[in-house]
């Protein structure tokens, strides 16, 4: 075994690794950039080392800066977690001839499968079937519009070298295809550097499931399948395992191509293999097919962990070190049933726009594993990915398994930013999900009930009231101040507070009165105990009792907050400025393009709400904003 590894890595991953790092008596070097410098696996890590800004270019994306760490701290491996550095071939090459061990598969397995137009074309050769379409190297958009019609609609235009769900597209007719193709190039070229474009017939009612393998170079075994259909933009929400509504039939079907797929490329360490299954007529052994393989730990691996009693993490360092492959496929079996959910710093009705903000409360459930790369106290920054945590879990059954998520989403408390808990916690509670009919289509059919705010229920109304008035704590100091008056309190409706006594006041909401009384357990209303906890920061009381109730309180005094703004364009999430399109002077319609913004996984388009001049410019292509900076502004309108 390494006596000391480096983590090339942030974040949950980073952390995670320690984790299983520290329990194999094996030291840990951290690298951090500079907006990282307090982050959580710093202060984990048995040392850590600075590489650079905070922009991945600047820092986790420096192989050379990283390399050099590792040789300063005398760490003999480096794990790369996931994302950054590690499905690149060259990163691996180099730290290679550094002397160095990679921990994960070789360079040119990572190449092998790095385009996915020639790993399709290599699977097809090793028996592993593949999704019917066109592969080819001709990329002339007649040529591909012909291979579209006889693939038959609907079909995938899918970027190459695409990851993240980015440069794909849906066809569902001819009329459409050449639109659909010019943009799916342009967005691969931007996000890829390389516009090469696949064809896929679009698979009805798709499934994604997946199979985690783990080879020695040689050999490979695999761990069963998760399923993660449950989808947002082709981007992963929840995962489980194992699959609902698996078969013996397919899953050992499934198991063998993925351990084909894996051993055709002399594949060494964690990796997996994804599949697209036709769901339509529920899961049989010809309906799935080869999609890509990740050449790396999967950000979902933990519900793998769970069902298997697996340390992925363990048997990466032990494989990576130099033994044998821990275990053989049939010392492998399942035990019960696992979800992973992914909370996000996202703000859902604004459209899953990425958020950010300073963690001034966070607590995870008691009953979950939580994988986190932050503590309490910590920022979600807009450098990085927001992801807040992954919360985990495993419970016997199926149902089991889903209440026992809805349980630790209820029981999650996040103050500070907004998150996307209440849409997982929809989701957790969605019928068609809790009976195992899942697609990759659910979210986005039932995306207004998942999102749709429900009232917050009237006992957190009436607490969040006291809270208002600063009577959560009990008002014993302030009892004589406030009784025995009626007092109406600010609040996001009509609101008046009597106080009764010391810990027991009337609360007047939503037309009725509410005795709340305070007990050592907590807050009691109408006679009902509430467990509720409470935030209070920068205007917004947070009550947490079954899921976090938000409310904005407003300040009477505060008029600049409706000020009109029409003359600038804000920066409606935090990201890097992508283009400009613009300069002072410049002439434009309402709706005219005036930049792009990205952040993780996203781009977004801000259009001058109005005709006028741009009188300045205050953001440049490349430089990093945060939520609501002002990018352009325009010339005051003149009155007519
Ligand atoms: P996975 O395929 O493991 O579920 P995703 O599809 O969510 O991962 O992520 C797409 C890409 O973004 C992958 O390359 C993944 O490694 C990377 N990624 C995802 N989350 C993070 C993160 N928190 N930090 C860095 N990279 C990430
Ligand atoms: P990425 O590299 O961006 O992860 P994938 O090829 O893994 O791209 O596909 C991402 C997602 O797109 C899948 O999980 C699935 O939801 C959907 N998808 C991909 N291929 C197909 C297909 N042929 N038919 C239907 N859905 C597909
Ligand atoms: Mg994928």
């Amino acid at each position: 075994m390494f006596r000391k590894i480096l983590i090339a890595n942030r974040g949950e991953i980073a952390c995670r690794v320690i984790d299983s790092a520290r329990r194999l008596g094996v030291a840990t070097v951290a690298v951090y950039s500079e907006a990282d410098a307090g982050a959580r696996h710093v202060a984990l890590a048995d040392e850590a080392v600075a590489i650079g800004g905070p922009a991945p270019k600047d820092s986790y994306l420096r192989g050379d800066a990283i390399i050099a760490a590792a040789l300063a701290t005398g760490a003999e491996a480096i794990h790369p977690g996931y994302g950054f550095l590690s499905e690149n071939p060259g990163f691996v090459d180099a730290v290679e001839a550094a002397g160095l061990v990679f921990i994960g598969p070789s360079a040119d397995a990572i190449r092998a499968m790095g385009l996915k137009d020639a790993a399709k074309a290599l699977m097809d050769k090793a028996g592993v079937p593949v999704v019917p379409g066109y592969h080819g190297a001709n990329q002339d958009p007649e040529h591909l519009a012909g291979a579209a019609e006889q693939i038959g609609y609907p079909v995938l235009i899918k970027a190459v070298a695409g990851g993240g769900g980015k440069g794909m597209r849906l066809v569902e007719r001819a009329g459409d295809f050449t639109a659909a193709l010019a943009s799916a190039q342009g967005e691969a070229q931007t996000a890829f550097g390389n516009p090469a474009v696949l064809i896929e017939k679009y698979v009805e009612k798709p499934r994604h499931i997946e199979v985690q393998v783990f080879g020695d170079g040689t050999h490979a075994v695999h761990l069963f399948e998760r399923d993660c259909s449950l989808q947002r933009r082709h981007q992963k929400v929840i995962e489980e395992a194992p699959a609902p509504g698996m078969t013996p039939e397919m899953r050992e079907a499934m198991g063998m191509a993925a351990v084909r797929a894996a051993e055709a490329i002399g594949y060494k360490g964690a990796g997996t293999v994804e599949f697209i299954v036709d769901g339509s007529d529920g899961l049989r052994p010809d309906r799935f097919w080869f999609m890509e393989m990740n050449t790396r730990l999967q950000v979902e691996h933990p519900v793998t962990e769970a069902i298997t009693g697996v340390d992925l993490v363990e048997w990466q360092l032990r494989v990576a070190s130099g033994e044998a492959l821990p275990a053989q496929q049939d010392d492998l079996t399942i035990r019960g049933h696992s979800f992973e959910a992914r909370l996000y710093a996202e703000d859902v009705p604004a459209g899953f726009l990425p958020a950010t903000g300073r963690l001034e409360h966070l607590v995870f459930s008691e009953s979950c594993r939580a994988d986190t790369g932050v503590r309490p106290g910590d920022t979600i920054s807009p450098w990085y990915d927001p992801m807040i945590a992954k919360v985990i879990v495993h419970g016997p059954t199926r149902a089991a398994a889903l209440a026992q998520l809805a349980r630790a989403l209820d029981d999650t408390q996040v103050a500070g930013t907004v998150t996307n808990l209440a849409f997982l916690a929809a989701l957790a509670r969605h019928k068609g999900f809790a009976a195992g009919d899942v697609d990759t289509g659910l979210i986005a059919r039932d995306l207004d009930a998942l999102t749709a705010q429900a009232a917050p229920p009237l006992a957190a109304r009436a607490l969040a009231v006291i809270a208002a008035a600063g009577l959560e704590d009990g008002a014993g100091a302030g009892f004589a101040l406030w009784a025995p008056l009626r007092r109406p309190v600010a609040f996001t409706e009509e609101a008046a507070i009597r106080v009764l006594g010391p810990g027991h006041v009337s609360v007047e909401v939503g037309g009725g009165a509410h005795e709340c009384i305070l007990r050592p357990d907590g807050w009691w209303v109408d006679g009902a105990k509430t467990g509720a906890r409470f935030h209070k920061a920068g205007g917004v009381v947070t009550v947490f009792m079954c899921g976090a109730h938000r409310f904005d309180i407003p300040d009477p005094l505060d008029r600049a907050a409706h000020q009109e703004a029409s003359d600038l364009t804000l920066a409606p999430m935090p990201g890097q400025v992508k283009a400009v399109f613009v300069r002072p002077g410049d002439m434009v319609e309402a709706g005219a393009r005036l930049a792009i913004l990205e952040a993780m996984k996203m781009e977004h388009t801000m259009l001058a709400a109005r005709a006028g001049r741009v009188a300045e410019v205050l953001v440049e292509a490349g430089g990093q904003v945060e939520a609501g900076a002002a990018l352009i502004r325009l010339e005051e309108e003149e009155a007519a």
